[in-house]
């Protein structure tokens, strides 16, 4: 695996090693090792031709697909970054990030052309190239079967940058995260030395990537099994039946969720009843999961289960929890997000005064490893106020570290609420009311109140046909976590909003209730 150390090694690799195995599936495509490494160097080729030199960017925008892997490999073969773009934005959100990211070249998923309007900045349908059919674009297959090849490809250095991804714009505006070769592909290498017996790999695996590929829990992960030399299924999007006719039934034995999307799965009828038999390992992260969720998640698909914790800026995880913490009965460890990886450092500073803080005290979660990206594009100040010259990287969690070594994640500290004189946590407030029979989902925040500075305020949406009232849902709260932490009140809604990564923005339930007023240090 040393000799994989940029993306576009990878194909290259397993070319040699297992050339007729299939490297990925996308609906009835199947594309071998062989092809996939064929496919890319010609993509390298046609960027080349079209003008694309090491260091542009070119954007993808569209659902899950083959096509964009023979992309992404192409693109790194060259030097050219790729810039995944979530689909689900909305075309003025799109159009932001692509006039931050000026690429060279825009390619779209044909059901993506309603946007192509509003794209005509980057060329209109000329400049434009369409991964399918069904549009007046450039062909993705065509343009690069067609092109000749430009002379030798350029020798790419692994420190150079090879994705650039935006942040989910959870907490704000998505920021522009750049990752190099080595970013995204050290910390793999190392895992794989460690020898984690959940991180074990063979030709045989099946790896189903169905989050969306402008996230990095969707085309990070997706790079993993790759790396891995593991088959690649890939989902257009998440599609709750789908996925689970995949587990059950295309021999799917790793894979990667959100817990929303797990919740989704546990919700559709009939899947207690069903077996997953050849599914290995579920890995989930990207946001807090509630314990009752994830208690019952692990009987129903009744396979090993890690936690996985990270974000953008670190190439995804740089935390584990191992398939032996996830006790059933739900002792201390299932709440941990778990331990570092190979080769990752971890420390809680005090946020206001950065000095390092001891074991079981909550302060702000850094980090340092060859994953810390190589910085946010186009915005050198802010890159400053996150990463340290010695490579800390803030990640403005608030968290703690247990005596061995376990972290354990409270929330965001922008999400914190500050109670009168206490500090309150959301997740593990959302954690105790999730319980509650009638509750489908629920997100809590602070609001403006008189007495306390702000107030905790729960903010839910019941389970088709099911009714609670505010009353009930405090009492069966006050039960389950102490008095400071009890909402105040609750707002009944239809859904929560959503990034595109599933994630709950909280800010847009808060910030109606602070308009006009400044909401202290968060
Ligand atoms: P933005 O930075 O734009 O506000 P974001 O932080 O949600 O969006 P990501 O990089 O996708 O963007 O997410 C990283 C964050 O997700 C982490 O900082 C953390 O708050 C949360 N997170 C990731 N994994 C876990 C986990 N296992 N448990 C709890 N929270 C997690
Ligand atoms: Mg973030």
């Amino acid at each position: 695996f040393e000799r994989m150390p940029r993306l576009g090694d990878i194909p290259a690799y397993f070319a040699q090693d297992r050339p007729e195995r299939a490297a990925m599936r996308f609906g009835t495509r199947t594309t071998s090792w062989c092809e996939l490494d064929r496919r890319a160097t010609e993509v390298a080729h046609a960027l080349a031709a079209e003008g694309v030199k090491p260091g542009d960017r070119v954007a993808f925008i569209g659902k899950g697909s083959d096509r964009f892997f023979e992309l992404l490999f192409g693109a790194a073969r060259l030097g050219a970054v790729v810039v995944p773009l979530q689909w689900r934005l909305a075309v003025p959100e799109a159009e932001a990030i692509l006039a931050h990211c000026a690429p060279r070249l825009l390619f779209l998923e044909a059901d993506q052309f309603a946007h192509l309007g509003s794209f005509a900045a980057y060329g209109g349908p000329d400049g434009c190239i369409a991964m399918g059919p069904g549009s007046s674009c450039r062909l993705f297959d065509d343009w690069h079967g067609h092109a000749r090849p430009t002379g030798a490809l350029p020798e790419v250095d692994p420190a150079s940058a090879a994705l650039q991804l935006y942040t989910s714009g959870t907490t704000g505006e998505p920021k522009g995260v750049v990752l190099s070769h080595a970013n995204i592909l050290s910390g793999r290498r190392d895992a794989m030395r460690a020898g984690m017996r959940w991180n074990e790999w063979d030709e045989g695996d099946v790896n189903l990537v169905a989050l969306p590929l402008g996230h990095i829990g969707g085309v990070g992960w997706a790079i993993v099994g790759f790396f891995n030399g593991a088959t690649t299924l890939i989902h257009a999007e998440f599609m709750p039946d789908a996925f689970i006719a995949a587990l059950a039934g295309e021999s799917v034995s790793k894979t990667f969720l959100v817990p929303t999307a797990i919740q989704i799965l546990l919700t559709r009828p009939g899947i207690r009843e069903r077996t997953f038999p050849q599914l290995r390992t579920m890995l989930y992260g990207a946001s807090p999961i509630a314990l009752d969720l994830l208690r019952e998640a692990t009987e129903v698909f009744a396979c090993e289960f890690v936690q996985q914790y990270g974000m953008t800026e670190t190439c995804g995880t740089v935390v584990y929890l191992p398939p032996e913490d996830h006790d059933p009965a739900g002792n201390e460890r299932m709440r941990a997000a778990g331990l570092p990886m190979p080769g990752v450092e971890l420390r809680i500073v005090d946020p206001s005064t950065r000095g390092a803080l001891g074991v079981r005290e909550v302060g702000e979660v850094e980090t340092r490893s060859v994953a810390n990206m190589l910085g946010y594009w186009h915005a050198a100040d802010k890159t400053a106020q996150v990463l340290d010259a010695e490579g800390w990287l803030k990640t403005g969690d608030a968290g703690y570290l247990d005596e061995d070594g376990y972290l354990y994640i409270c929330d965001r500290f922008k999400d914190m609420i500050c109670t009168g004189a206490e500090n309150v946590y959301p997740a593990e407030v959302e954690n105790a009311i999730y319980g509650h029979p009638a509750i489908a989902e629920v997100a809590v925040i602070g609001v403006p109140d008189a007495r306390w500075g702000e107030a905790v305020k729960a903010v839910v949406v019941l389970k088709p046909g099911a009714e609670a009232q505010e009353t009930d849902i405090l009492a069966f709260a006050r039960i389950r976590i102490g008095g400071h932490k009890v909402p105040k009140s609750v707002d009944f809604v239809e859904g929560l909003p959503r990034t595109p990564s599933g994630k709950v923005m909280r800010r847009k339930l808060r910030d109606p209730y602070w308009e006009g007023c400044e909401r202290g240090v968060n």
